[in-house]
């Protein structure tokens, strides 16, 4: 039974590898009947933003992936964080620092010219026969924690197997500020523990943070949660993943007409496999995800294959459901009696929710004007006598036009009898039906239409 998190800083917008983190943690969370919580660590409070936390929340809504128990807001947990801190200060765990600004630059300055990693020089470390400065009046101090000195942190990543720091890797960081706020990796230790958490599912550009978080729960006496750090998704070209490529906000995808399914399949793809299946329902994901499988590689973005799983998609859910996502689109097919005719007909070919909004249009709107290129085509000799005899035609079928079958019936003969070839009748038809030359298929478009529309759109464009 895994109990998992996900936590967002809310300096912005969920994206798109922030959302996969959470995909995979609430996978493995259901996955093994355990729980899958959301965490918002807003300590930083310069940075701290209501509207963040409302898109995140919001985000989560549309896909579908609630969290177990309340949200949890680090904010609202700071006397847990101090508690810890008196904890550790009294048990001699953690210490406090007087290093004045200047002091501390001047270090760093030292450190740098002599091409050393910065590190805390451990002034204020007491220690058993240590003398200790003297405490100046005006500075108030920084907690630090005693880091070990010896040794390695080692843990066993899930993803990238065996990791070993050794132990000056790690200096006495800071774990609280002068001012009493205690610091990113102290509470992210304490709430993972304090919130049961046995797997920590992140982005490996954590990586670096855990060997601190291991001293803090080894400083408290806490057990040590698996550990799962993810590569990242880069673009095709192998970098970081910008805006232009698809790092934007998970809520643009909505506003793109992407289905949260589709997405949430992209993202289960983008960094874990199973064999060489694309399409998961959330069923068959929640079967077939193991966080031990993820990809030791960083996953390259492919704009295609979402269209693609997409498109799947949308000719996969019901046309109740996409009655009602049409309606963000405003659309609203509530009322029309041959919505499901023209939603089988529509989503054929759309890879989006605006290209299906798009081709819905097509097919209900009277055309008010004529592609140019195709218009021509009605000025073409024969073609006004023709497309009239045709209209004659379906006249005398007028009863059974509503089915494919039987337009296809009555035309394809025509078509013989006349001499003609498939594109003479078809393309000024289609111009005629919709004012374009890209529209889906005239039987479909006739069987949906009916007689009498069919015959005043002709008649319109053949004036
Ligand atoms: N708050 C961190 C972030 O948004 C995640 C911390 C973690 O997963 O441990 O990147």
């Amino acid at each position: 039974m895994a109990i998992t998190r996900f936590a967002p800083s809310p300096t912005g917008y969920l994206h798109i590898g922030g959302l996969r983190t959470a995909l995979y943690s609430y996978l493995w969370a259901k996955k093994t009947n355990g729980e899958f919580k959301l965490r918002i660590e807003d300590t930083d409070n310069a940075r701290n933003n209501e509207d963040a936390v409302r898109a995140i929340l919001e985000a989560f809504e549309w896909v579908g992936m609630p969290s177990d128990c309340e949200i949890e807001y680090q904010s609202k947990r700071v006397d847990i964080y101090k508690k810890y801190i008196a904890q550790l200060l009294e048990e001699g765990k953690a210490y406090k620092c007087y290093m004045s600004r200047d002091e501390l630059d001047a270090l760093r300055a030292k450190q740098e010219a002599a091409k050393e990693n910065p590190r805390y020089d451990e002034t204020w470390r007491p220690e058993e026969g240590k003398v200790l400065p003297q405490i100046p009046a005006d500075i108030e101090p920084v907690i630090r924690i005693k880091a070990p000195k010896e040794g390695a942190i080692t843990f066993e990543d899930g993803v990238k197997g065996s990791m070993k720091f050794e132990a000056n890797q790690v200096d006495d960081f800071v774990i609280a500020r002068a001012n009493g706020m205690p610091i990113y990796n102290f509470v992210v230790a304490i709430d993972d523990h304090l919130m049961g958490m046995t797997d920590v599912l992140r982005g490996d550009d954590h990586l670096t943070n855990t060997p601190k978080q291991i001293v803090i729960y080894n400083a408290l006496g806490f057990e040590v949660p698996k550990f799962f750090h993810m590569p990242m998704i880069n673009n095709p070209q192998g970098k970081k993943l910008s805006k232009r490529d698809g790092a934007m906000d998970v809520m643009q995808y909505k506003a793109d007409g992407y289905l949260p399914e589709a997405l949430l399949n992209f993202l289960v793809r983008l960094g874990w496999s199973n064999g060489d299946q694309e399409v998961f329902s959330m069923d068959e994901m929640l079967e077939l995800f193991d966080p031990n499988n993820i990809n030791k590689s960083a996953s390259s973005y492919n704009a295609e294959k979402l269209l693609w799983l997409n498109s799947e998609y949308i000719k996969a859910v019901s046309n109740d459901r996409l009655v009602e996502e049409l309606k963000a689109f405003d659309l609203d097919l509530t009322h029309y009696n041959k919505k499901t005719e023209i939603l089988d007909l529509a989503k054929q070919r759309a890879q989006t929710l605006i290209e299906l909004k798009n081709a819905v249009n097509t097919i209900l709107e009277v055309p008010t004007s004529y592609e140019a290129k195709g218009s021509k085509k009605f000025v073409k000799e024969g073609t006004v006598e023709f497309l009239n005899k045709y209209l004659v035609l379906l006249g005398e079928n007028k009863d059974n036009l509503y089915s494919v079958d039987k337009v296809e019936a009555i035309t394809k003969p025509f078509i013989e009898e006349n001499g003609l070839k498939f594109p003479q009748l078809f393309q000024p038809i289609r111009i005629a039906l919709t004012g374009g030359t890209q529209a889906p298929s005239v039987y479909d478009i006739i069987s949906i239409l009916g007689y009498d529309e069919t015959r005043s759109r002709l008649d319109r464009a053949i004036e």
